[in-house]
C-alpha cells in the first residue's frame, strides 16, 4: 500500500507572535512533528480547532485513508472545527511548525482562537509528511520568465514563503490588499521584487490592471478572498492574454461564508 503524503498529529501552542496588526504567528509544537515535511511555497495543511466549551477537538476514532468520511459523519456541533491554513515554517529538532493567522475578529472560530492562544492550548494537524504531496499549488512552468502574486492577507502567509522559495533574481510583481499599513509585514527574497500594498477600499484588480508588465512568459499565482481572486484572474486570461494554464488561482475565503459552508457547497 502506498506510503500516506499526510499524517494527523497532537499539537498544541507554544507560543504566538504578532507580525503585524492583522497577523498572528502561532508555533505549534507536539509529538512527532518533526516528521512534518513541507513542499514550501503555498503548502497547505488542515486544522483541527476544539468547539466552545472542548479541551482538544474530536476526531474520528480511525484517523485512516477513511477520515474525511468518518468526520463528516461526526455531529457537526461536537466534531472538531476543520480549517485550512498554510504551513509558514517547520523545523526540526524539536518540531515545531509555524501557522500565520490572519485576524478577522470574532466571526470566525478559527480567527477566535488564535486571538485568544496561549501556551497548552491543544489543536489537532492533518500535515504532510512527504515533500511532494499534492498540497502545493504554486508550480511555475519551464520556461516561466517572471511572475505574478496578488493576495490578501489570508495569502501572505504563502507569498513571504513563495518569495523565500523562489530562485534568486527571478522577476516578480506582487500586488498584497491589506486594511492599512500597519497590516504590511517585511518579505525577504532573493528575488527582483517589486511589491505593492494596496489598502483598501482601493481595489486590487484596479492595480493590476494599470500596471506596466515585464516582458516574457508570465506564471501567475492568486489568492485570497474569491473575488478578488475572480476579478484579477478575468483580467490576466482577458485583455492580458496569459495562457491559462500559467495562471494558478485559489479563493482562500468568501464573503459571507464560512469554510463549512464552503465545503457542504463543494460536496
Ligand atoms: C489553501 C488555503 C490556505 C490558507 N492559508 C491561510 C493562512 O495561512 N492564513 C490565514 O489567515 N488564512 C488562510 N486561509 C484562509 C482561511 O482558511 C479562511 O480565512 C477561514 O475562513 C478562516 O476560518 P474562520 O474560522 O476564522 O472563519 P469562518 O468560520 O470560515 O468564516 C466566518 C466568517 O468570516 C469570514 N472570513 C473568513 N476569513 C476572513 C478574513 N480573512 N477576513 C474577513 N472575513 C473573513 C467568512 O466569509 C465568514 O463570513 C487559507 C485558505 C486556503 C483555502
Amino acid at each position: 500500500m502506498a506510503e500516506p503524503t499526510y499524517r494527523f498529529f497532537d499539537v498544541h501552542v507554544l507560543r504566538t507572535h504578532r507580525l503585524s496588526r492583522s497577523l498572528l504567528r502561532v508555533v505549534l509544537g507536539g509529538p512527532g512533528l518533526e516528521t512534518v515535511v513541507s513542499g514550501g511555497r503555498d503548502q497547505r495543511l488542515k486544522l483541527f480547532l476544539p468547539q466552545e466549551g472542548q479541551e482538544e477537538p474530536v476526531l474520528p476514532d480511525v484517523l485512516d485513508t477513511g477520515w474525511y468520511a468518518r468526520w463528516r459523519g461526526l455531529d457537526p456541533a461536537v466534531r472538531g472545527i476543520m480549517r485550512t491554513y498554510t504551513v509558514r515554517d517547520v523545523r526540526r529538532d524539536p518540531g515545531e511548525l509555524d501557522i500565520d493567522f490572519a485576524l478577522h475578529g470574532d466571526l470566525g472560530p478559527a480567527s477566535r482562537w488564535a486571538a485568544a492562544a496561549a501556551p497548552g492550548d491543544r489543536a489537532a494537524l492533518l500535515a504532510p509528511v512527504v515533500t511532494d504531496n499534492g498540497g502545493v499549488d504554486f508550480r511555475p512552468p519551464e520556461g516561466t520568465d517572471w511572475v505574478l502574486l496578488c493576495a490578501d492577507e489570508t495569502a501572505v502567509p504563502a507569498v513571504a514563503a513563495i518569495l523565500e522559495w523562489l530562485p534568486a533574481g527571478t522577476p516578480v510583481r506582487a500586488w498584497i490588499s491589506v486594511a492599512g499599513e500597519a497590516d504590511r509585514i517585511a518579505l525577504p527574497t532573493k528575488c527582483e521584487a517589486e511589491v505593492s500594498w494596496v489598502t483598501r477600499p482601493s481595489p486590487v484588480a484596479a492595480a493590476v490592471e494599470a500596471a506596466a508588465f515585464p516582458a516574457g512568459r508570465p506564471y501567475a499565482w492568486l489568492a485570497g478572498e474569491s473575488a478578488l481572486v475572480r476579478e484579477v484572474r478575468r483580467h490576466l486570461v482577458g485583455p492580458r492574454a496569459f495562457p491559462r494554464a500559467s495562471v494558478t488561482f485559489t479563493g482562500y475565503w468568501r464573503a459571507g461564508a464560512s469554510e463549512d459552508a464552503l465545503l457542504e457547497e463543494s460536496a
